[in-house]
C-alpha cells in the first residue's frame, strides 16, 4: 500500500514512513493511493479479529501480519468492555456506539492505543528513539500518555496550564506511573503551553538533538484505526446504516467515509457541530471561512479549522492535488474560500450537518436520559441532537457515535440532569492515586533544559 499527499507534490510513502512523518512535505495529508476492498474472514467475529482483517491491507508491506495482530490484540486488551465498542439501542431505529471504554474514557483511545504500539514497533525496528512533546488543555494529553506509557523507544513530556484543567483530566495524566512519562504544570495558560511547544519545534538544533516528534491528530494511522468500528457496527445491524458523528477535526467522520469506500453499506453521515460550526456553515453555503473559537460544553470540538476535511475534498476531486493545494492556499491566505458547486454537491451526497448550541446540548442530555435512562456526555449529546434534526429514512438505522464517557464531563452532565455521573470501576480510586507532576515557569529555556535532562533520545 502506498500513500499520496493531498497536495500532490510530496513523494508517495509506505505505511511506516507515513506513520512517523505526520504532515507531508508539501503541507498536505497522506491518504491511501486507493482504498482496499473490505475482506473480513468468515470466522472473524471479535472486535480484534475484524480489526486485523480491516486494517492489515493498510500496513501490508511495512508490518508482518503476526506482529500487527499481536499489537491490535494488545491495544484493545485494556478496554473495559468485551466488545471494545458496544452498540446500545436508544429507540426503534437509533443506536449508540460506545467508543469510551478505553483507559481515558474517550474515543481517541481507540486509535491512540494502537498508534502508540505502532510507533514503538517501528522505532525499535529502525533502532531509533523519539521524544514526544505536547500541550494539552486536558483531553488529548491523557489519551496520548496512556497510549505511550512504558514504550521503550519513546519519551513523553506533556505540558498543561497549572490550575486550569479539570480535576479528572489532570489526574488521568498525573497518576500514570511510568518511567517515560513526564507531566509539567506550566505557570500560564493553555496558549502559553502551546507556544512553548511550537517554540521547541522551531528551535531546530534542539528539535534535532532531542528527536522531537508528535502523535499528530492528522496521522493517517489514527484514521485507519477508526474505520474499524464503522465496520463492526454495520455488521451487527446488517443492511445499510447511517451514522451521526459529533465532529471537530473531521477525523472520526472521515474514517467513516473510508469505511464506506472500502465497501461498508453506509447511507449517509450526519455531522454534529457545536457553536464552532465551520463545517455546518460550509455544508450549507459551500464557503469555508475562519471565525473565532468559542468555548463550549463540548471542548474537544472547539476547533476552528477541521484539517481532515482536506482528505475528503481530495477524494472528491479525484486525487487532483493541484486543485486542493490551490484551494487551501486561498483559504490560508484570505481566511475564506468558496468551493466549486460540483464539489459541494459531491459532499452533500453523503454528508449533512447540524449545529447544536450549549442550551440544546444540555436539553439533549436531559431528554435522552428521560427517554432511555442513559446518561450521555455533551459531545455525544451533540451527535444525538444532530441525528434528531436530520430525521430518519425508512428502514435505515441511525448509529450515533458516543465519543466520551459522561464522567469525563461531570459538571455539564450534573448541570443538565442534577445527578453527577460516576467514574467506571477501573478509575474509581482515581482521587486517591498519587500524582506525579513537575512545575515550571512559562520560560522556554527552563522547559528545554528540563526536556534535555530527562530524555534518552
Ligand atoms: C476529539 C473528540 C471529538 C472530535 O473528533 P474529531 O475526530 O476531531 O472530529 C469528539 N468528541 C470527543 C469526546 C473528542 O475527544
Amino acid at each position: 500500500m502506498r500513500y499520496v499527499s493531498t497536495r500532490g507534490t510530496a513523494p508517495p510513502l509506505g505505511f511506516s514512513d507515513v506513520l512517523l512523518t505526520g504532515l507531508a512535505a508539501d503541507g498536505g495529508l497522506y491518504v491511501p493511493e486507493s482504498w482496499p476492498r473490505l475482506a473480513v474472514r468468515e470466522g472473524a467475529t471479535s472486535y480484534v479479529d475484524v480489526a486485523v482483517d480491516v486494517m492489515f491491507p493498510f500496513v501490508e508491506g511495512s508490518i508482518e501480519r503476526d506482529d500487527f495482530a499481536s499489537m491490535v490484540d494488545d491495544a484493545y486488551a485494556g478496554f473495559d468492555h468485551p466488545d471494545v465498542a458496544p452498540l446500545v439501542q436508544l429507540d426503534d431505529d437509533t443506536w449508540l456506539l460506545e467508543l469510551f471504554h478505553g483507559p481515558t474514557l474517550a474515543f481517541k483511545d481507540v486509535a491512540l492505543q494502537l498508534v502508540g504500539r505502532l510507533f514503538d514497533h517501528e522505532l525499535a525496528r529502525r533502532g531509533e528513539r523519539v521524544t514526544i512533546v505536547g500541550a494539552t488543555s486536558g483531553d488529548t494529553g491523557s489519551a496520548a500518555i496512556e497510549a505511550l506509557r512504558d514504550r521503550e523507544a519513546i519519551d513523553v513530556v506533556i505540558l498543561h496550564p497549572k490550575g486550569r484543567v479539570s480535576d479528572v483530566q489532570r489526574k488521568l495524566m498525573t497518576t500514570v506511573d511510568a518511567p517515560n512519562i513526564r507531566n509539567v504544570a506550566i505557570d500560564g495558560t493553555f496558549d502559553d503551553c502551546q507556544d512553548l511547544v511550537k517554540a521547541m519545534f522551531a528551535d531546530v538544533p534542539f528539535r534535532e538533538r532531542q528527536r522531537l516528534s508528535a502523535v499528530n491528530s492528522i496521522n493517517f494511522a489514527r484514521v485507519m484505526a477508526q474505520t474499524v468500528y464503522y465496520v463492526t457496527s454495520q455488521r451487527r445491524l446488517g443492511g445499510p446504516v447511517s451514522f451521526a458523528v459529533p465532529t471537530g477535526n473531521f477525523g472520526n467522520v472521515f474514517s467513516g467515509y473510508g469505511a464506506m469506500r472500502m465497501g461498508v453499506p453506509i447511507r449517509r453521515f450526519v455531522i454534529g457541530s457545536n457553536r464552532n460550526d465551520i463545517l455546518t456553515r460550509f455544508l450549507a453555503t459551500g464557503t469555508m471561512s475562519i471565525s473565532e473559537v468559542h468555548a463550549t460544553l463540548s471542548p474537544a470540538m472547539d476547533i476552528q479549522v477541521s484539517s481532515n476535511l482536506e482528505r475528503l475534498l481530495f477524494e472528491l476531486v479525484g486525487h487532483d492535488g493541484a486543485q486542493i493545494a490551490e484551494l487551501m492556499a486561498r483559504f490560508r491566505g484570505e481566511g475564506t474560500v468558496t468551493f466549486p458547486s460540483e464539489l459541494l454537491d459531491a459532499v452533500s451526497e453523503s454528508f449533512s450537518g447540524f449545529r447544536v448550541d450549549d442550551d440544546e446540548t444540555t436539553a439533549e442530555i436531559r431528554r435522552t436520559y428521560d427517554e432511555t435512562g442513559l446518561v450521555i456526555d455533551p459531545h455525544t449529546a451533540v451527535g444525538v441532537a444532530a441525528s434528531r434534526a436530520a430525521g430518519r429514512e425508512q428502514g435505515i438505522p441511525m448509529v450515533v457515535l458516543g465519543t466520551a464517557h459522561p464522567a469525563k464531563f461531570p459538571d455539564a452532565v450534573e448541570a443538565a440532569m442534577g445527578v453527577r455521573p460516576e467514574l467506571p470501576p477501573h478509575l474509581a480510586d482515581l482521587d486517591v492515586r498519587p500524582e506525579r507532576v513537575d512545575e515550571l515557569p512559562n520560560d522556554l529555556a527552563a522547559v528545554e533544559a528540563y526536556v534535555a535532562e530527562l530524555t534518552r533520545a
